[in-house]
């Protein structure tokens, strides 16, 4: 099996306008392995004078996918890397990568019981790969995802959402829109508090495996409530991407 920290050039196949500010980019991989839900891939870009900026990017993608990876980006304002890959990179287009990489945040289905996701922003990322694996793997684990977003159209693979919680598999799905709610909007509308995790997170009980990602104090402050809930903190996961915006 090939070491994942050797770098490989991916070609882009196809790039999916997800929202104003989120692409999804499906990479070709020459020396592709199987990823585990959760996991990440890192980008490399290469300057013509040989300056170097490196991200990591959480594969969207299911592991059941064999060949290629989504990896869904986030434009962050004035970003190098994410703004290199909404400008300026086309299908088409070679682009250097490594992976798949981590092994603490992630899911397979073999593990049993409840599941609590809860995401903010692009954090949904790796969370989506794992409901694509839970819905590939025909898994009923009771799963609950709390996602938070500025508005509605800043929701990514909403219609996909829907279409999985439509299924009635054990599915469901709860927004909160932190910025501005459409007329008539029914979810939760405000950032994530105790309030709203007992709400969710309450149905699946204290057994529940729970995976958190998103900016950093998001991630911090549900996990401390989930604690306070009396979750089990070993059962407790966070990936954090970065600074709360604004
Ligand atoms: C394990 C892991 C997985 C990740 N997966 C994803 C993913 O799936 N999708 C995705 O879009 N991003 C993901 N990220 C974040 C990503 O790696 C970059 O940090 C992000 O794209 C910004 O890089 P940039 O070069 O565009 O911005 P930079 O040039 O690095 O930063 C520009 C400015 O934005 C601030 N900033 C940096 N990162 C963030 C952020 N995440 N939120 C708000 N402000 C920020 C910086 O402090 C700086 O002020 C992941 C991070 C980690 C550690």
């Amino acid at each position: 099996m090939k070491n994942p920290l050797s770098w490989q050039i991916a070609t882009v196949r196809k790039i999916k306008v997800e929202t104003p500010r989120a692409k999804s980019f499906t990479l070709e991989l020459p020396d592709w392995t199987p990823h585990r839900a959760g996991q990440h891939y890192d980008v490399r870009l290469t300057a013509e004078d040989g300056y170097q900026a490196q991200r990591s990017y959480s594969i969207a993608s299911e592991p059941e996918r064999e060949g290629e990876v989504d990896l869904t980006v986030e434009r962050i304002a004035d970003g190098e890397v994410s703004n290199y890959m909404h400008d300026v990179l086309i299908e088409g287009d070679k682009i250097e990568v490594r992976g798949p990489i981590g092994g603490y945040f992630v899911w397979e289905s073999s593990i049993r019981g409840p599941l609590l996701l809860v995401a903010g922003g692009s954090g949904i990322v790796p969370l989506m790969s794992m409901i694509r694996h839970r819905r590939a793997a025909q898994s009923d684990a009771p799963t609950r995802l709390l996602y938070s977003s500025r508005s509605i159209d800043d929701i990514i693979y909403r219609h996909e959402l829907e279409a999985l919680t439509a299924g009635k598999d054990g599915l469901a799905v709860f927004y909160t829109l932190t910025r501005s709610q459409p007329a008539g909007w029914k979810g939760f509308a405000r950032r994530i508090d105790a309030g709203m995790l007992s709400e969710v997170a309450g149905p699946l009980g204290k057994e529940a495996q729970a995976f958190i990602c998103g900016p950093t104090q998001l991630v911090e402050a549900a996990a401390e409530v989930l604690v306070g809930m009396g979750l089990n903190a070993g059962h407790i996961r966070t990936e954090r991407f970065g600074p709360t915006g604004g």
